[in-house]
């Protein structure tokens, strides 16, 4: 699972007196630039690494190839999450490099922020809503730009002439009907034929929920591994009247790029750190070669168990957010070491961790009686990949079997040098200062968010998933399209519900309830309120996190309301969210985690259901229109991504004395080097 920023500022002010603040100082070189350049809802940021020059020679050899490894499966996203993005991409880079007309023209500009939106989201449907997103230059000029470019740099199929292929792509392009969103979670529709995600191919949401239901079955008959995550690194197609699957591997759907990334792999083992990371990294080469989920699962317990290492990663087919039955895996990877300074965070919820889940509100029957393994670090992210990048996570939790989860237990990370990226970049912005209620709601804010948000992000990660345990016989996507929904919500509410605990101060991890208190102000305001500028007009809450926090915060709105626990208040004809009663508050958070236990536990597809349709989906239009006036004047744009550091072998001869970093600003740059060197699929 990822913890995903969707509060635009935690906090503008840095110079806090936190005791982790002093990593963080120590990265503000004050020249450095991090925020690059804004187009259509995006922004570009880059993030610093600090401490990569600490490493040893062996720790950089290492995170330079797995920083490889992390690049050369970058096509593989693209392509799963929608067929047509290579050839489109591909398209675009060749007439971008090719275009010899006036690059400052508006139609160029437009079609320099299609590409650019291209990369952003990799591929034509917004990361984030999962809209197809439109270019705003015209289907003629397109055509003329494609008949301009060399033909050999165009990605035609064998003997098409260039008419056809224009005529090929310009629908996919710019016709809002075809494909017009990549993950549809609307149940009252085929989910599968709906979607425009790569995952399935000729067939209904039926056939696929038969398929995987026969092939559980015929496991649990066969006495086969019934844990695995079934369909997980595959594509499911129906050829010729036959469904099967086209798993992804060395030899199989991706091999190239696969295969690129093994070999990268292969170059890590001989610096591994640790004879666990060893193990690891042997681990996955095997699974990439086998496509054996249970190869995977071993690679899983193996990473888990590998606490030692100060470098680690992940690679691989993980989050299921891009399939609307949550079974497919998208492509993507991390490469990061640990922050040891500020890691004493995160071991202090770890060491205690069965405190927390004898404590929680939710009822006996549904806890773990042992929490096993919660591991947490705060880490400095060293490479983005895949699904991560641009756009990234600032926090995971892996692995996401549960079962592995129970056993073995989990790693939780989170990442703080692109936090502290993002609160960088808004210094200042102007965004608090206009939704806030009060002077001292912003001070609390200044003061304390940049703390609130990382240590809820902690919680979220270290805690809240890897709490609570499901009643046997109850599969872990019992509540299928609400399943993401419903388990933000869970890990949400418990950090939510513990930030407030007296028991935070009394282990030193905040200084007084301050910091719970700026927490519950911006979650508030985020869940009524703000995350609504990340909505067009006319459309309802989709991604999985949104609507996470629209349900928490619309449903303690409602049920707090006889008790004014909160209160919306007009100022200036202007809407406000003022929190009255903090303790009350935190008593409905632990109410709702209670509830929402249950529902997680009893695998309860209606309630799950009635919950996230009832609090969770639907935007109020008349405060929705007020919140986009409010914020269109501020002119921020709602979505980050980042540029990645480059890393430079140092050799003299043939041996590598040295991997230095840089620190690229070019955006559009890197991705035309990333399309350059790690390309390896085909487009069709
Ligand atoms: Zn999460």
């Amino acid at each position: 699972m990822k913890i995903i920023r969707t509060i635009l500022i935690m906090s503008i002010a840095i110079a806090i007196a936190s005791p982790l603040r002093g990593t963080a100082e120590k990265k503000g070189k004050s020249q450095f630039k991090f925020l690059t350049e804004q187009f259509a809802d995006a922004k570009i940021l880059r993030y610093q690494v600090p401490g990569f020059e600490t490493l040893t020679l062996q720790q950089k050899k290492l995170v330079y190839y797995l920083s490889q490894a992390a690049l050369c499966g970058r096509d593989i996203t693209y392509d799963q999450n929608f067929k047509s993005n290579l050839l489109i991409r591909k398209t675009l880079e060749a007439i971008y490099q090719d275009f010899k007309g006036d690059r400052k023209s508006d139609d160029f500009k437009k079609f320099t922020v299609y590409l650019k939106r291209v990369w952003f989201c990799n591929g034509i449907h917004h990361h984030y809503s999962t809209d197809k997103f439109l270019p705003e230059f015209t289907q003629a000029y397109f055509a003329t730009l494609v008949k301009e470019t060399k033909k050999e740099l165009l990605p035609l199929s064998p003997g098409q002439s260039v008419e056809k292929f224009i005529a090929e792509l310009s629908p996919v392009m710019f016709d809002p009907a075809i494909a017009p969103k990549r993950v549809s979670l609307d149940p009252g529709s085929d989910m599968v034929l709906k979607s425009a995600s790569n995952f399935y191919e000729g067939l209904t949401q039926a056939e696929a929920e038969k398929f995987y239901n026969g092939m559980k079955q015929d496991a649990k008959k066969n006495k086969l591994d019934t844990l695995i995550a079934h369909g997980l690194n595959s594509k499911l197609v129906k050829e010729n009247g036959k469904i099967f699957e086209k798993p992804y591997k060395v030899g199989g759907l991706y091999s190239p790029a696969l295969t690129q990334v093994v070999s990268w792999l292969e170059k890590a083992l001989t610096v591994a750190e640790t004879p666990e990371q060893h193990v690891v990294i042997e681990k996955l080469i095997a699974y990439y070669r086998s496509g054996s989920l249970t190869t995977w699962d071993e690679y899983n317990i193996a990473w888990v168990k590998d606490l030692n290492s100060l470098v680690d990663f992940v690679n691989g087919f993980i989050e299921v957010y891009g399939d609307p039955m949550a079974m497919k895996g998208t492509w993507e990877s991390v490469v990061n070491f640990k922050d040891v300074e500020a890691t004493r965070r995160t071991e202090i919820l770890s060491k205690n961790a069965q405190f927390f889940e004898d404590h929680s509100p939710v009822a006996p029957a549904f806890k773990k009686k042992t929490v096993k393994g919660v591991t947490a670090k705060v880490i400095t992210v060293a490479q983005l990949g895949g699904e991560n990048d641009p756009t990234t996570p600032i926090g995971i939790n892996l692995p996401n079997a549960n079962w592995i989860r129970k056993e073995y237990g989990s790693k939780s990370v989170t990442m703080d040098n692109i936090t502290y990226a993002y609160d960088q970049a808004a210094l200042g912005n102007g965004f608090l200062e206009e939704f806030a209620f009060s002077k001292a709601e912003i001070d609390r804010s200044t003061k304390n968010g940049h703390l609130a948000g990382n240590l809820t992000t902690d919680l979220h990660e270290c805690l809240g998933h890897g709490s609570g345990q499901l009643n046997e016989g109850v599969n872990a996507d019992a509540l299928k399209n609400y399943h993401s929904t419903i388990e933000e919500a869970r890990a949400d509410l418990f950090a939510l519900y513990y930030i407030m605990d007296p028991v935070m101060v009394k282990f030193g991890l905040v200084p007084d309830d301050e910091t719970g208190k700026a927490e519950y102000d911006s979650y508030i305001r985020n869940g009524l309120m703000t995350q609504l500028v990340r909505i067009h007009p006319g459309k309802t809450i989709e991604e999985a996190h949104m609507r996470d926090r629209s349900l928490i915060a619309h449903w303690v709105f409602e049920k707090g309301k006889e008790k004014n626990i909160i209160e919306m208040v007009k100022k200036d004809g202007k809407s406000y969210f003022r929190i009255n009663d903090y303790e009350g508050l935190r008593n409905q958070f632990g109410e709702l985690l209670k509830i929402i236990q249950r529902i997680t536990s009893e695998g309860d597809y209606n309630a799950a259901k009635t919950l996230v349709e009832t609090y969770a989906v639907q935007v109020d239009g008349e405060l929705h229109k007020e919140v986009l006036e409010r914020y269109g004047k501020l002119n921020i744009a709602p979505y980050s991504g980042f540029i990645n550091p480059q890393y430079t072998l140092v050799k003299k001869g043939e041996t590598i004395t040295d991997v230095t970093i840089s620190y690229p600003e070019d955006f559009a740059k890197q991705m035309m080097f990333y399309s350059k060197k790690y390309s390896f699929l085909p487009v069709r």
